[in-house]
């Protein structure tokens, strides 16, 4: 089967789709996106990724292409052409093209939209979920605006890529004061030897996942013992559990970080509680 991407109002053979060199996504990273997972062929959590979109948008002084109806429209129909049950939507709208200027263009520059979709195996992920991941630690030498999902993305690739180099699937960054900020590509969580389920409070510095805010309601629902604050690095290494969460990875256990073993090595109770029950909490009404 041909995979099929949305760019800028046309659905598109794999092969054919392309944007402009000028494009500002390509010359500036001038451009936000979205990943939901897909389950059942239904998009999760649609509404609080299209009200992040919308956040990323108006922190760069991007106007929305179309609707944000329209926006899930489009997501909904790529999922459909390419046949996708259970894998990712990915969506981005970048400022436009336009003559390399460093500067806005005019007003009025269409903005460029594409969409792809593609399958994951998730069977894979849990059987992953089963052993747990390895987490590497690295500075964090971002901009201080990650809280925009731009798709500025190297030192994300740098660091997942030194992680990998070392056997670890994701990076944790870990800031000037030692704090542990987020992952590369996900959020950041550690469980205390009380059972204390800890991530670090939305700050411009960090991106306020969707996984992480569901993952939020479902604590709440489940009267666990939860707080929102800094931790560092040290205090990680010492935890009972550890684990990230992503839309495409929901609740994944962390066993290793930089090659310390997390409590005793396997994925925990609380971890294993909170994957199981993450998607009875996440949203598919707009399925
Ligand atoms: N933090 C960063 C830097 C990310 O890139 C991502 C996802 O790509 C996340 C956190 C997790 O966000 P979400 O749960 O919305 O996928």
């Amino acid at each position: 089967m041909t995979r099929i991407v949305y760019v800028n109002g046309r659905y598109l053979p794999y092969a054919k789709a392309a944007v402009h060199v000028e494009d500002r996504g390509f010359q500036f990273a001038d451009a936000v996106y979205e990943v939901c997972e897909v389950r059942g062929g239904y998009l999760v959590d649609e509404p609080r990724h299209m009200a992040r979109l919308a956040r990323s948008l108006a922190a760069l002084e991007i106007d929305a292409p179309m609707s944000a109806p329209a926006l899930a429209h489009v997501m909904r129909e790529t999922i459909r052409r390419n046949r996708v049950r259970d894998g990712l939507v990915y969506l981005q709208v970048t400022r436009g093209e336009g003559p390399r200027e460093f500067a806005f263009p005019a007003a009025g520059v269409p903005r460029t939209v594409v969409c792809l979709a593609r399958p994951l195996d998730f069977g894979a992920q849990d059987a992953l979920a089963l052993t747990g991941i390895a987490v590497k630690s690295m500075p964090d030498i971002r901009w201080r605006r990650s809280e925009i999902k731009t798709v500025m993305l190297l030192p994300a690739c740098l660091a997942k890529q030194a992680a990998r180099a070392e056997g670890a699937r994701e990076a944790w960054f870990v800031d000037d004061d030692g704090f542990v900020t987020e992952g590369a590509s996900s959020n950041a969580w550690i469980v205390t030897g009380e059972r204390v389920v800890i991530t670090r409070q939305i700050a411009p510095i960090i991106l306020a996942g969707v996984t992480r805010a569901t993952l939020i309601d479902v604590l709440r629902e489940e009267q666990m013992t939860f707080v929102e604050r800094p931790f560092r690095l040290e205090e990680a290494l010492q935890a009972r559990e550890a684990f990230i969460t992503s839309a495409t990875n929901t609740v994944m256990p962390v066993v290793r970080i930089d090659g310390r073993i997390i409590g005793d090595g396997k994925p925990g109770h609380v971890t294993r509680r909170l994957r199981s029950k993450f998607h009875q909490f996440a949203d598919i009404s707009g399925a």
